[in-house]
């Protein structure tokens, strides 16, 4: 399995022009995108609004939409995880509206239930500020986005990993600071 948060750290794609992006293998521009990102079948797809926005900003859009990995691998098990800890009021307020709820999450603007799990994942393969950001203001969402992670055969951070399990995740070897499926 290729690590593209490596790769990521190598071609610094959010530092590419539009057109050098499109000569990334794995990345695309798509100047018709009305979101800033998406991650699409492996590919991360970025619009203008992702080129509106500062390079660090735009490393960000693409740091989640890497994330979005853990959506495209988990079990319909993770998924029913996901959704009782929305219930449970693990993820982030419940805030009612007229069209249903949406979730006040306070460690990122997101407020649907996959997005903010898939956020916690990418601040965990963030800056070390990043994730001791997630650490310290949502760890229990940190512990749920590592658990689901692990099971997709997914890096994780493991320092991050330690502090919350007591064991490392089952067939994963320590490397560079993460521990990496074998
Ligand atoms: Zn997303």
């Amino acid at each position: 399995m290729k690590s593209w948060y490596k790769i990521a750290q190598i071609i610094e794609p959010h530092l590419l022009s539009p057109e050098k992006l499109n000569d990334v293998p794995g990345y695309k521009y798509d100047p018709n995108l009305p979101s800033e990102g998406q991650y699409i079948d492996g590919t991360v797809v970025l619009g203008p609004k992702a080129y509106e926005l500062s390079p660090e900003g735009r490393k960000n859009v693409i740091l989640h939409e890497h994330s979005h990995e853990l959506d495209s691998r988990m079990s319909q098990s993770d998924q029913m995880k996901i959704l009782d800890a929305a219930d449970k009021g693990i993820l982030g307020e419940r805030i009612e509206t007229p069209n249903g709820f949406y979730l006040k999450s306070n460690f990122t603007g997101q407020y649907k239930p996959n997005e903010i799990v898939v956020d916690a994942y990418a601040h965990l393969m963030g800056s070390a500020e990043e994730r001791s950001y997630v650490m310290s203001r949502a760890p229990k969402v940190a512990h749920l986005a590592m658990d689901i992670a692990s099971r997709c055969n997914l890096v994780v951070p493991a320092p991050e990993w330690d502090a919350t399990h007591s064991s490392p995740p089952n067939s994963y070897v320590l490397k560079n600071g993460f521990y990496s499926p074998v």
